[in-house]
């Protein structure tokens, strides 16, 4: 998987995605990205990348002009996504899809000041994203967001292979249940006994009956009606 980043901030790449497993997989090639600084494409000396807003209001806009030379300088853009408050909010099931071709090359546009000019997103035929309802000082942590969550599903990736990832929240159709490591009593509190057994077939209907309560609790819009 490729990723071509425009932002004005290219030494945030890799940035979080450096450590861990998402970063092992840059290492080995799995995945790599090439950050483009949309400033080499200023049109002034200043290196000016966003102007006053059309209409008034406070903030500065980001120049079409400048964007499109950035985008279109970038040769093998496949799909374009511009990191917005307005996108559909990102989610498990949308990061699969885009995970699911482990060649595809995204172009990840990185908003900064109050936004782009809106000609951008209809020129370029645009999907546009959110990575939830709060409003970030620019996209380079939704690009990183979007990033580690597509990396980390594909092959070789996380240690425990394809079992990791199908075991986790919203990919069980709710919520993990509680975890527990050694040592098994700590400061009075101890493991549930279940998970000491051995017993399979208890853990497992412990496990689901755990994630179904908390679940309810807490996610009732993920319990999808029968
Ligand atoms: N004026 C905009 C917010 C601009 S924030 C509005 O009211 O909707 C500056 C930049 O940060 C945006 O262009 C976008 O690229 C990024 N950003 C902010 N919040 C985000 C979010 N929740 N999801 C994805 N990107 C976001």
């Amino acid at each position: 998987m490729h990723f071509n980043i425009l932002t004005i901030f290219p030494d945030m790449f890799p940035g979080t995605l450096s450590g861990g497993v998402v970063g092992r997989a840059l290492d080995k090639g799995i995945w790599s990205y090439d950050a483009i600084n949309i400033r080499d494409f200023a049109l002034n000396s200043y290196g000016s990348v966003d102007d006053e807003q059309f209409g008034g209001g406070a903030g500065m806009v980001m120049r079409p002009d400048v964007l499109g030379c950035a985008i279109d300088s970038v040769k093998n853009r496949g799909k374009v996504i511009y990191f917005s408050p307005r996108g559909p909010r990102l989610n498990q099931q949308m990061v699969r899809e885009f995970a699911a071709t482990p060649d595809a090359t995204y172009t990840l546009l990185c908003g900064r000041y109050e936004g782009i000019d809106q000609r951008i997103i209809d020129e370029y035929d645009i999907i546009e994203l959110s990575i939830g309802d709060y409003i970030l000082s620019g996209g380079e942590i939704a690009a990183q967001v979007f990033i580690d969550s597509c990396v980390r599903l594909m092959d070789n990736v996380l240690g425990g292979g394809n079992d990791t990832t199908k075991n986790e929240s919203f990919e069980i159709g709710g919520l993990e249940w509680p975890l527990y490591t050694r040592p098994s009593a700590w400061r009075g509190r101890n493991v549930p006994e279940v998970l000491l057994s051995g017993h399979h077939g208890n853990i497992e209907r412990w496990r689901k009956q755990q994630s179904d309560e908390i679940t309810k609790q807490r996610r009732p819009d993920l319990i999808k009606e029968k």
